[in-house]
């Protein structure tokens, strides 16, 4: 018999440590009990269930990725990956909630601020008592944002003043703060600001009317003329290379999406393939299903193969940014397929959310455009295979 009932066929879950393992089978608990039951009603109102953060609480996930003092736990890569995995197959907008908050705005903390503004902002964000959001993206694109943004700062006295727009940041309808990442305009170079809300100037509103990840709310913020004193700038940027750094980290997490989604979607499609019945049998008794099913039980495999060791390089810190950028695109696109056969196999309640399928089918197209679409990550493994960069 394979032990295959959880997508996971070569036990790659089994080479975890016990502490791996403990914190896999607390996430995926805390999804079963506490969000499976609320997630599809607060989906459907496009909203984050605010009291999941206490709960969320107890099981004190980011202490086992970081350090108060910014640094990253030995195994943080694959705590970070396993945590993802397990929410993913549950529920994608509640590893992305966790994503931003600590795989992007406690990371730009880690690596951008100085020791005493880490002391300030870091330990309250690792018990979840302060939320963070990751302002980068703007309404004018995402993929040219590292040459074309246009969120400028102006050095005004002992503080600085804040011009311009972002799009898609996750989290900040209900954050306490959001980095927000913006160009010198004497200097050019970019600079990172926790701007807190309520802070004049700065206003989100809310994203409405998307067909994924509606659970995740996300913000357009409007910066006009927002001030913010010299110690809310992040004093231990390398203008883009911070930023760069943060996103090199968040990578490998975004690959560990793919592959929980795609698995909750196989072990859904599996349950239903062993339960409906059509002219007499078991849908899983029909070859095209099982083809199905074989196919999704491939890809899981070979993804989960793939994140697991990316996360043992990059905590080994042997990782370079083209093995993170190669796992998010092939887990992505592999995930769109996977997901799409899983949905198939619903039939007609594939498109219906109480039957689970249709919520992971919609959420892979999130994963597939953010954190790099599919296009600039592959643009980026194929200038590292060939040496020839397309983007110039
Ligand atoms: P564009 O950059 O406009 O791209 C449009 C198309 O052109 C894409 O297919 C792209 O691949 C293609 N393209 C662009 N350049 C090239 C090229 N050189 N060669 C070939 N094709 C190219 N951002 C944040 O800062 N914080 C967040 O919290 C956040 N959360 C998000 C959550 C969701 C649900 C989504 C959808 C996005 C989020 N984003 C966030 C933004 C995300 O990172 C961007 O959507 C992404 O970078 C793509 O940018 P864009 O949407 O502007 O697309």
């Amino acid at each position: 018999e394979l032990p295959a009932a959880d997508g996971d066929a070569y036990d790659y879950l089994e080479l975890l440590t016990d502490e791996q393992a403990e914190v896999a089978a607390q996430v995926n608990r805390f999804m079963r009990a506490e969000v499976a039951p609320i997630m599809n009603d607060y989906w459907s109102r496009d909203e984050f269930p605010r009291e999941l953060i206490g709960k969320m609480r107890e099981l004190d996930l980011l202490r086992r990725i970081w350090n108060e003092d910014g640094t990253r736990r030995p195994d943080a890569a694959m705590m970070e990956g396993v945590i993802t995995l397990e929410a993913c197959r549950v529920d994608v907008s509640t590893a992305v909630f966790f994503g931003v908050h600590s795989g992007l705005a406690a990371a730009s903390i880690a690596l951008g601020a100085s020791d005493e503004q880490k002391a300030r902002w870091l330990p309250d964000m690792l018990d979840l008592r302060r939320i963070g959001a990751f302002g980068l993206t703007e309404p004018e694109g995402g993929s040219q944002v590292s040459q074309g943004m246009r969120t400028t700062c102006r050095r005004d006295g002992d503080g600085w003043v804040l011009n311009g727009e972002k799009k898609w940041i996750g989290n900040s309808t209900f954050s306490d703060f959001t980095v927000i990442w913006a160009r010198d305009e004497e200097t050019d170079e970019v600079r990172g600001f926790v701007v807190e809300a309520g802070t004049p100037g700065y206003r989100v509103e809310k994203i409405m009317g998307k067909i994924a990840l509606r659970m995740v709310e996300n913000g357009h913020i409007y910066l006009e003329d927002c001030r913010v004193a010299d110690e809310f700038r992040l004093h231990a940027t390398r203008g883009w290379d911070t930023v760069s750094d943060v996103l090199g980290l968040a990578r490998s997490g975004v690959a560990w999406q793919g592959v929980g989604c795609a698995m909750g979607a196989y072990e859904l499609a599996l349950a239903y393939a062993q339960e409906r019945r059509q002219f007499g049998k078991r849908i899983g008794e029909f070859q095209l299903i099982q083809n199905h099913l074989v196919l999704m039980l491939g890809d899981v495999t070979a993804m989960l193969g793939m994140v697991m060791r990316l996360s043992h390089l990059a905590d080994e810190g042997g990782l370079v940014d083209a093995q993170a950028s190669l796992a998010k695109v092939h887990t992505a696109a592999r995930c769109r397929d996977v997901v799409a056969r899983a949905r198939e196999i619903f039939g007609g309640n594939g498109i219906l959310l109480e039957y689970g399928v249709a919520k992971h089918f919609v959420d892979t197209e999130a994963i597939y455009s953010y954190e790099g679409t599919n296009e600039i990550n592959t643009l980026v493994v194929g200038r590292a295979i060939t040496g020839l960069s397309a983007f110039v």
